[in-house]
């Protein structure tokens, strides 16, 4: 059986596809989505929920939003241990496969995961890597709006027709355009902007709040910059149900009251939003159509619930955005679908899946100018964006000088003709075993794009028929495999908590959480907290669960849970 994994900046999702339809499997605490943090307590690791509480209380020893790092080499220090982006992502595929596994009472061994379409190919390497790293083999990888086209289309067979995608997740915003009929669903464009997401959203309320309260949130130590964080993602979650709301918070011993409105929130974030409508605008342009040839616009992603996005959705096309999924859950149900079909599920038979390769790939040229001199840095596409996948092309390079015994092919992806404002995937160096005189010194150069969006570069010399099969070297951000072994043995031998303690622990950290909160409260929350402690090294599992069970309930009237 093969899974489909939702691997989000702020929450992940993990599901499969069963005869009646897809199922997703909660975490310990009955919850499908699962907060994509890390935490380290006591030398070992805690994933989920008690490490999202723990983020607040201890803000040092916990991390979120890492999927912003991946394809680069920026490491945490959490503890002892220093971690990549994709060793934090691995723990929180360990942690939800685990809980599939719980339910399904059998070892996971395949998955297919979903990606921003506008990852790179250096991002979508170290998720490949997260995967491995997880002791998982990733079948396939998926973009995420591809992902909850599918899960769309497939609610929807007998609906033909065009349908347009905008997903705002936590830190990226993805376009897509497809199609859909007979089962078959057909991506025809996929752009976006990987540095937009609920995230920037959030920072616009800290701006705001600091401006308007005169709060220097240097002067804050990191408890309170994480209380201050996770109570204007409150805010900000409740103005997409109300139209006012308030804060009430003490920072750096100030009482501090503080209001806004929707409105006003939609006016600051008018820069945000404007940057939405490039990509938006690109994908039409790319998909060759009219905004209004589309017959549905869906809105997926946690962020797509402001209401300012349906807004700017209606006002581009003229029309309501459509929401008939869960937003939140939408790709992880379009990645347990995909994971059918790889699977080669009998109710998935007829349906049939194309996308895109969302960016343009090349090399660097020179060229001659008009005065007779050479100059580099030009881009030179071999891929198109948008070119259906998988795919493949190629083209002929010739070295520039007499003496040259190698010829160095730099490969960059971006749509920029100067590759100084391109992303640059690494390098080759091709020997050139034909001298000058000798005959032809001229190189063919293949690029290979395939289904999870990954280039393999293919370079042949043309008058000795020599190939070259080259792996991108100094691929920024991205592991060798020799590396990934020696991270795997590094993180197996790291405590993760089992299942069981984790809910415990998550109790603890919520009311470590609350105490940091709640000042009035603190003597009251100490006294549950010794009192659960105390249950806990009895390690009589009655009285572990009846204190546990009260504990929550207390915590719950506390914060207006219910
Ligand atoms: P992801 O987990 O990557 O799908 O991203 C979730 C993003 O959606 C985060 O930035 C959340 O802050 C945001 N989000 C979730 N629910 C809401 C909501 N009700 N209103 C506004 N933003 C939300």
């Amino acid at each position: 059986m093969i899974v489909g994994i939702d691997l989000g900046t702020t929450h992940s999702l993990i599901g499969m596809h069963t005869a009646d339809g897809q199922v997703l499997f909660p975490n310990p605490h009955g919850q499908v989505l699962t907060p994509s943090v890390v935490s380290v307590v006591d030398g070992a690791v805690l994933v989920g929920q008690a490490a999202r509480d723990r983020l607040v209380s201890h803000p040092q020893a916990s991390v979120a939003h890492f999927k912003r790092w991946m394809g680069t080499h920026r490491e945490t220090r959490l503890g002892e241990h220093r971690f990549r982006p994709e060793e934090l992502s691995a723990l929180v595929l360990r942690t939800l496969l685990a809980d599939a596994e719980a339910a399904l009472g059998y070892k996971v061994e395949e998955a297919v995961i979903s990606v921003p379409a506008y990852f790179s190919d250096a991002q979508r390497k170290a998720t490949r890597a997260a995967g491995e790293l997880a002791g998982i083999r990733v079948e396939r990888l998926i973009n995420e709006p591809t992902a909850a086209a599918l899960a769309y289309g497939l609610q929807q067979r007998e609906q033909e027709g065009r349908i347009l995608v905008l997903d705002l997740g936590g830190g990226t915003f993805d376009v897509s355009i497809l199609e859909l009929f007979d089962g078959i669903v057909e991506v025809h464009a996929s752009a976006g902007d990987n540095f937009l997401g609920g995230e920037d959203f959030l920072q616009v309320l800290v701006q705001a709040f600091k401006q308007e309260t005169g709060l220097d949130t240097a002067t804050l130590d990191g408890v309170e910059q994480a209380q201050l964080l996770q109570r204007l993602e409150q805010l900000k979650r409740e103005l997409s149900a109300r139209s006012l709301v308030e804060l009430e918070i003490t920072l750096a011993g100030r009482e501090l009251k503080w209001s806004v409105d929707e409105t006003r929130y939609a006016q600051l974030c008018e820069p945000l939003l404007q940057r939405m409508r490039a990509p938006i605008e690109r994908a039409i342009r790319d998909a060759r159509l009219k905004p209004d040839a589309l017959d549905d616009i869906i809105l997926v992603g946690g962020a797509a619930r402001m209401p300012m996005v349906t807004r700017l959705a209606t006002r581009m096309f003229g029309r309501l955005p459509l929401r008939h999924i869960n937003p939140d859950q939408a790709i992880a149900l379009g990645a347990a679908v995909a994971a059918g079909m790889k699977a080669r599920d009998s109710s998935l038979q007829e349906v049939v899946l194309t996308d895109v390769c969302p960016y343009t790939l090349g090399t660097q040229v020179s060229r001659m100018g008009p005065d007779g001199k050479e100059r580099s840095g030009y881009f030179h596409p071999i891929i198109q964006r948008n070119s259906v996948v998988p795919v493949s092309r190629e083209d002929v390079f010739h070295p520039i000088h007499a003496e040259q015994k190698f010829l160095r092919i730099d490969v960059y992806q971006g749509e920029s003709p100067t590759v100084d404002k391109n992303i640059k995937l690494g390098e080759l160096q091709v020997p050139l075993t034909t001298r000058e005189g000798e005959g032809d010194r001229s190189v063919t150069t293949r690029f290979t794009y395939d289904v999870d969006g990954i280039l393999q570069v293919e370079v042949t010399e043309n008058a000795s028929g020599k190939r070259h099969e080259l792996v991108l070297e100094q691929n920024p951000g991205v592991l060798a495999p020799e590396q990934i072994r020696q991270r795997l043995q590094a993180l197996d031998a790291l405590k993760i908590h089992p299942r069981e303690q984790q809910v415990n622990l998550a109790l603890i950290a919520r009311t470590e959480r609350m105490y940091s909160e709640y000042v009035d409260q603190r003597d009251q929350l100490q006294g549950w907290l010794l009192q659960f402690r105390e249950a806990l090294e009895s390690q009589e599992t009655q009285r572990v669960e009846r204190h546990r069970h009260e504990l929550s309930k207390a915590l719950d009237a506390l914060e207006g849970v219910y």
